[in-house]
């Protein structure tokens, strides 16, 4: 049936909603898709579940494909299965916890790895059971620190989610190559240009893991990507380690350096004081930075982390984050410092970092920080520097860690050129997730041999509501949305214009024509608008093909607008569902 503009429950804005950052957030509400109700919390109206319903039917299609079941399970859950592996805890604020009448802790689930697990454990128990893919489209709730841009970070969203399950590596290997191919066709059909990333597996401690990022300049996500076709989150570039290199310093000397408590300082007064030999000048390079940030623990015990890398470079807070999880990083404030007084602030150095050193604070290096270099870093004294501390020679750390940034022009760690960075909204996560949950909650099955085996899982993950964002944001123009045909909320948007009756009349019949052809249309047949007022709507809601039915009539002839490029041709009364179903089934799928 056409949705009618004259009952449909729509109010289009001519004025952009206060609360909105990006382009098709603010069109997304003004062109009555979506509704606010609180921060990172949106209603769907009519126009917004028809695009909501395409996607979810591409993304049902491809995981039905892969033989994956539906199910759908509550998103209210208990509290005892996410204390059996930890993630009551372990989510901290971002979980919505709540309690029953009966004072029994309740959460609103915000991924399901645990009621999957439970379920199949209660259901099956002999490796004759497997392999089983199950996936559910569904609410999840998560109280995001920053709910963003509408439904593309909110704090209820729908999200696809699958889990797989198998008695072996290999059996998961295979349930996770056929999601990567359900996800890419799931992607290409819905029409934007992604990269598949190597990502970090995170809090959620797998092995395998990759990202599907839309490519988007709006994205929260960096990403690199060399030449030769290698991509990785950020957080999930390794950086190789250097190699050892000859030692050419002398010994190493404690200068006095006053009043340099920062890297430019620091370069400036050396530069000035103490000239290099070889008549380089100093730069921030030479330097080791030491950085000093306080762990949480999920017990929430703290404990002070050194990091040292080069002065040049910073520390990538998210980075670091993926890397210390399930711990969080809380800043080294005054009273830390007072708690520590081998450390002296501004001028801290190897010298005292180390576990088995004064400060006893675990000490990690940057990869880059390679055995025998020498470096201009604190001598654990106010106002003072050590220079040609050489590592391996004068210094030691207690491992190393992969948290400063990267930067566009770094060396690509497959050896193949420079890295370029990108952003990307993270549309879809795909990850092997071993037996972490099976074994935290006893799924186990027989195997051949009558032994029990604890079950591998994988859990894959698609942003469904923020797919619906993620195309907005890519979508558009000036005037309003441009949908890509595989999910606007019609194929065809008939625009009645005039007073005239019989030109309502007429537009009827085409509507019910192009119907019977299976065509999909959303009808404006709104009297007593001006033919203004439902252009500017038509371009505002963004159906890819827009047919005027109006003036023209009168010779016979309607007029067919192609949303995107803006072009209008007349075509024939006798040919217009030909046309339109030419128009509509011609573009290719992906745009
Ligand atoms: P992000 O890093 O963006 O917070 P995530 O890594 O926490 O996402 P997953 O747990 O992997 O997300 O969830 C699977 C998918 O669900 C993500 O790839 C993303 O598309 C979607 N998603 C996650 N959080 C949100 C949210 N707050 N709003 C809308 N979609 C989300
Ligand atoms: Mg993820």
């Amino acid at each position: 049936m056409a949705l009618r503009m004259s009952t449909l429950f729509l109010r289009t804005l001519r004025e952009d909603p206060a609360d909105a950052e990006l382009p098709g957030h603010k069109l997304l509400v003004r062109a009555g898709y979506i509704r606010r109700v609180a921060p990172g919390i949106y209603t769907w109206l009519p126009l917004g579940m028809q695009v909501l319903a395409k996607v979810e039917n591409i993304v049902r299609e491809e995981m039905q494909r892969i033989g994956s079941q539906e199910v759908k399970f509550p998103a209210l859950l208990p509290r005892e299965p996410y204390d059996a592996t930890g993630r009551w805890d372990e989510y901290g604020d971002l979980l919505f916890r709540l309690k029953d009448r009966k004072d029994a802790d309740m959460l609103l689930g915000p991924t399901h790895e645990e009621m999957f697990c439970l379920t199949v454990k209660d259901m099956y128990s002999s490796y004759k059971d497997l392999p089983l893919a199950l996936f559910q489209i569904q609410n999840k709730y998560r109280d995001e620190a920053r709910p963003r841009a509408g439904i593309l970070r909110g704090r209820e969203f729908i999200m696809k989610d699958s889990y797989s399950f198998d008695i072996d590596a290999a059996g998961l290997q295979k349930a996770y190559d056929a999601h990567r191919e359900a996800y890419i066709r799931m992607f290409n059909r819905l029409g934007f240009e992604y990269v598949i990333v190597k990502a970090d597996s995170g809090a959620m401690g797998g092995s395998a893991s990759e990202e599907f990022l839309a490519v988007s300049p709006h994205g929260e996500d960096t990403f690199v990507r060399d030449d030769s076709g290698y991509a990785a989150n950020v957080e999930a570039v390794e950086v190789p380690q250097a190699p050892e290199v000859e030692v050419t310093a002398g010994p190493a000397h404690v200068e006095p350096t006053p009043d340099t408590p920062t890297i430019d300082t620091l370069v400036a007064a050396l530069n000035k004081d103490h000239p290099r030999d070889d008549g380089r000048e100093w730069t921030a390079a030479d330097t080791l930075k030491n950085v000093i940030v306080m762990l949480v623990h999920p017990d929430g015990t703290r404990e002070p982390l050194a990091i040292g890398l080069p002065g040049d470079r910073e520390v990538d807070a998210k980075r670091l984050e993926v890397k210390v999880a399930p711990a969080e990083v809380d800043a080294f404030e005054e009273k830390d410092f007072a708690a520590n007084p081998t450390l002296s602030k501004g001028y801290i150095g190897p010298g005292v970092l180390g576990e088995e050193k004064a400060s006893g604070i675990r000490y990690l290096l940057d990869p880059s920080v390679a055995v025998g270099s020498a470096w201009v870093t604190g001598a654990d004294k106010h106002g003072h520097h050590v220079i040609d501390l050489v590592h391996g020679r004068d210094f030691t750390a207690d491992g190393t860690i992969q948290a400063a940034e990267i930067r566009e022009g770094d060396a690509s760690p497959t050896g193949h050129g420079t890295l370029k960075l990108a952003r990307g909204i993270e549309m879809g996560h795909i990850f092997q997730l071993g037996t972490k949950y099976a074994e935290a909650l006893g799924l186990k099955v027989l195997d051949e041999n009558g032994k029990r085996v604890t079950v591998t899982m994988g859990s894959y993950g698609v942003g469904v509501t923020r797919a619906v964002g993620a195309i907005a944001e890519d979508n558009l123009d000036d005037l309003g949305l441009i949908w890509p045909r595989n999910v606007a909320p019609a194929d065809v948007h008939v625009v009645a214009t005039g007073k005239d009756e019989a030109v309502f009349v007429k537009a009827e019949e085409i509507v019910r024509e192009l119907e019977a052809a299976g065509v999909e249309v959303l009808f404006d047949d709104r009297r007593k608008v001006s033919p203004g007022v439902k252009f500017k709507d038509s371009e505002l809601i963004g159906v890819p093909t827009i047919l005027v039915v109006g003036k023209g009539l009168a010779d016979g002839k309607v007029e067919l607008k192609d949303r995107r490029s803006g072009e209008r041709r007349d075509v024939a009364l006798a040919e217009v569902v030909a046309e339109v179903t030419r128009e509509i089934t011609e573009e290719p799928a992906t745009l």
